[in-house]
């Protein structure tokens, strides 16, 4: 490896020995770009590595609400400036039990290379709570989201840091902190935060975005690949999220059959092909457990969660879309997949497989497509819904899924021509780490030493 990036490699795995999923994706992404470095020696001398690896501002604060039984209950929130290179800190906010500084960090640090492919003005941030918000009352959840957005708002504005959702944030939640935003400060900056209902600002489509973007970058990967379709073949996808339900319904109109989805207590396998109405339905409006699925299909599996790797990756699939969270997919996954005939994996989680399970699939020549590349599509359309905020206008459903169409080509673009460049083959994990790199190592070198 090449000595620059090791001494900051190094360096970074020394001084955030607590931070092992913040390490694993700087390692991810510095390990690919040794190519751009090699070629520009002068990024050493402007420590150019140091400086994109270190958040421009990390913010932790308390989170104290009182839960139904009158009890106070106290969170922590973070958010992550990581960089503002390109536009205003732009990324959503995780409320899981999970939530810590690494893994915070690593999807500010994701963010910013994501948010640079999507070709739109967004740097990049990231935030969240370790509060679970699963089993919680509406009330409790708008109690804590106002007492979330009460320190956050401080941090944010349109121009500046513009959260989203993610894992456990979804419309409801971005509602109630949206609404406490504009109490607190007194006006309606709809572009503060994106991810909003439809009746007060809103974007269609950005519902979505991810999952459709998904299958609209891995439609280009498979067709590049000697005009592989859709159509026909069986599909795998990890949760039952946003992201899985709408990447669900567009591999679904591209005529692909899915047959097996998830949720963090196991997943469900219908070999007749997954009723989508039924999971919108369980997970969408009933917040119910997908084991659910059982009681109006009987002749489903559900096969339970035991281990670190989920019962879903050992069903024979030609296409795996892991669409839950991070290092959900390990080696010993990875294997399983490739042994039953896998063609294809897309991302649509961010860092869903280990290092490890990214080493074998590549290896083993499957067509992998990254998460910072694939599941840019909801970045994008939050970045079209400010665009919207800011003109007081509203497009049409077909004219912003155009324009998500055309941003994952776009994308794909970009991530083929980095290949090409560096003679990478289908290693689009690598394509799409210095196509990113190379745009944000020129305008740090423009915008000068900060
Ligand atoms: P949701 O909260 O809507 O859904 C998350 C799904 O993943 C649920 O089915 C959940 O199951 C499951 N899940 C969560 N944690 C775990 C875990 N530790 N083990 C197994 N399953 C788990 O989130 P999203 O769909 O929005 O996000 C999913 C992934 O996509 C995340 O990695 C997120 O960062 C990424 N992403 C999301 C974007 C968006 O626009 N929403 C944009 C880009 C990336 P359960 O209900 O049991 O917890």
């Amino acid at each position: 490896m090449n000595t620059y990036i090791e001494k900051v490699l190094k360096e970074i795995k020394t001084k955030n020995k607590q931070e092992p999923e913040y390490i694993q994706a700087v390692d991810e992404v510095f390990s690919s770009i040794e190519p751009n470095i090699i070629a520009h020696p002068d990024y050493e001398k402007v420590a150019l590595l140091e400086r994109l690896a270190e958040p421009e501002r990390l913010v932790i604060f308390r989170v104290p609400y009182v839960n139904d039984e009158g009890k106070t209950i106290v969170h922590r929130g973070f958010r992550v400036q990581f960089s503002s290179l390109i536009g205003p800190y732009k990324g959503g906010l995780r409320f899981h039990p999970d939530v810590n500084q690494s893994i915070i960090k690593f999807l500010g640090f994701e963010q910013i290379f994501k948010n640079a492919l999507t070709g739109l003005p967004i740097g990049g941030g990231k935030g969240g709570s370790d509060f679970n918000p699963k089993d919680k009352s509406n009330a409790e959840i708008m109690r804590f989201c106002q007492s979330f957005m009460t320190e956050l708002q401080r941090h944010i504005s349109k121009d500046i840091d513009v959260p989203a959702g993610d894992i456990g944030v979804g419309e409801r939640e971005i509602g109630y902190l949206f609404g406490q935003y504009k109490r607190i400060k007194n006006i309606y900056e709809g572009g503060v935060i994106t991810g909003k209902g439809l009746s007060y600002g809103g974007s269609l489509v950005r519902k979505e975005a991810t999952g459709y973007g998904l299958i609209y970058f891995m439609r280009e990967m498979l067709k590049n690949a000697g005009g592989i379709t859709f159509n026909g073949k069986t599909v795998t996808i990890s949760g039952s999220g946003n992201v899985a339900i709408y990447a669900c319904e567009k591999a679904l109109e591209y005529g692909a059959k899915v047959v097996a989805m998830s949720d963090s207590d196991g997943c469900i396998y219908d070999k007749n092909g997954i009723d989508l109405n039924l999971i919108k339905e369980i997970k969408e409006q009933k917040r119910e457990r997908i084991s659910t699925y059982l009681n109006s299909h009987p002749d489903a599996q559900y096969l339970k969660k035991e281990s670190n790797d989920s019962p879903i990756w050992s069903i024979k699939t030609d296409i795996a879309l892991p669409c839950a969270t991070q290092n959900e997919l390990t080696l010993n996954s990875a294997r399983e997949l490739v042994s039953n005939g896998l063609l294809a994996l897309g991302e649509g989680a961010n860092m869903p497989c280990t290092k490890e399970a990214t080493e074998y699939l590549l290896a083993n020549n499957i067509l992998l497509a990254p998460a910072k590349a694939a599941n840019a599509g909801g970045v994008a359309v939050s970045a079209i819904e400010m665009s919207q905020n800011s003109m007081r206008y509203y497009f049409d459903f077909e004219v912003v899924d155009k324009k998500l169409n055309e941003i994952m080509i776009n994308i794909f673009l970009q991530c083929k021509k980095a290949t090409e460049k560096y003679n990478l083959g289908t290693n689009y994990v690598s394509g799409a780490n210095i196509a990113a790199f190379e745009k944000l190592a020129d305008a740090m070198i423009s915008q000068g030493i900060v």
